[in-house]
């Protein structure tokens, strides 16, 4: 089901029971109550006004980090990748950028104006938003390393300006403020680190013979732990191509699990919890996923 306007006053498209599928890379997910697309940020600022304070939103950035469960989301799933999309070059080392940019476009454009390091970016298929919320990086990267400022929109449509100091950044993970999401990213470039189109083509070659790009997945499940590989761990433990349901653990890169034939998203989570269990009895380490994993579990 589909409505043109979300309320009286904000403008966007409402759908109701929206398959989460339909829009996160494993290709899996139950339904979202309500999945709403904003026109603007005023329309977004004035939905989130108007909603009711006790129904849940959850932020959605393009799915490339998220497991749905089956039974779909509650509440509301905001998905803002269609605006806060600009990108601009306010000083000559700081770059703005909106949180449903992705992480591509800016690598392509950073490379252009000369401001690295930035080609990191290129291998991340998610937006802003979401690398901001991962703290997502590759290839000795990461994206808070970036961040000068950023702007955030409260549950009841405010809008924060706030400083990396009011994070706690780590190895993908990052916590701030409650109830607050990111909207926007001023990021701060290095004078002298000249970005390469060679090199970021490279490294793009590099991690399609070496990662299982055209197929469903979610990049890394695990993150690795200290001073190991989640992917070394998880072969070494002889898991490759092992697989339950249409879930299997890739045969090209152990730490990502494909959804290899109609995985449903409880295949993949008993997967997941399965080479994590297999990894403690092997290895006696416990790998922490990456992934995010949401919403209920089908009745
Ligand atoms: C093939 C492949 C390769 C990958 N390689 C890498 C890699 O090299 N390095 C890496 O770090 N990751 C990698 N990933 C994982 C993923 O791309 C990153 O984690 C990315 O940052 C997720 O962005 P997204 O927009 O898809 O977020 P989503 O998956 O939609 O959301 C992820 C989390 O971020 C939150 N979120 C999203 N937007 C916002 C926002 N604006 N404000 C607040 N919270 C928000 C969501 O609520 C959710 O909790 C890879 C994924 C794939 C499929």
């Amino acid at each position: 089901m589909m409505a043109a306007t979300a309320t009286d006053t904000a403008r966007g498209e409402l759908r109701l029971t929206e398959p989460m599928s339909k829009h996160t890379s494993w290709r899996v997910g139950g339904p979202a109550e309500t999945f709403f697309v904003p026109n603007s940020l005023e329309d977004l600022s004035l939905f989130l006004h108007e909603l009711n304070e006790e129904i849940p939103v959850f932020w959605f950035g393009v799915g490339t980090n998220l497991l749905v469960r089956d039974g779909g989301i509650h509440g509301v799933v905001i998905s803002a990748s269609r605006i806060l999309r600009e990108l601009e070059r306010p000083e000559h080392y700081l770059v703005r950028a909106g949180a449903g940019l992705p992480c591509t476009q800016l690598a392509r454009q950073c490379i252009r104006w000369g401001l690295g390091p930035s080609e990191f970016f290129a291998g991340i298929p998610g937006t802003i938003g979401g690398a901001l919320a991962m703290n997502a990086g590759a290839h000795g990267g990461e994206t808070w390393e970036r961040v000068e400022s950023v702007r955030t929109i409260d549950r009841d449509g405010e809008i924060h300006e706030r400083a990396p100091a009011e994070y706690t950044v780590g190895y993908r993970s990052v916590t701030g403020p409650k109830n607050e999401w990111f909207i926007e990213a001023v990021l701060r470039f290095e004078e002298g680190v000249e970005p390469s189109l060679e090199d970021m083509n490279s490294m793009l070659e590099r991690r399609k013979k070496t990662q299982p790009l055209g197929l469903p997945s979610c990049g890394s499940v695990f993150r690795n732990p200290p001073g190991d590989h989640a992917a070394r761990l998880i072969e070494a433990a002889g898991l490759k191509g092992f697989s339950i349901g249409g879930a299997e653990v890739s045969e090209k890169h152990a730490n990502f699990i494909i959804n290899s034939d109609n995985a449903t998203a409880t295949d993949i989570e008993e997967l997941i919890e399965h080479v994590r269990q297999t990894v403690i009895e092997v290895h006696g380490i416990e790998l922490v996923h990456e992934v995010r994993i949401v919403g209920e579990v089908a009745k």
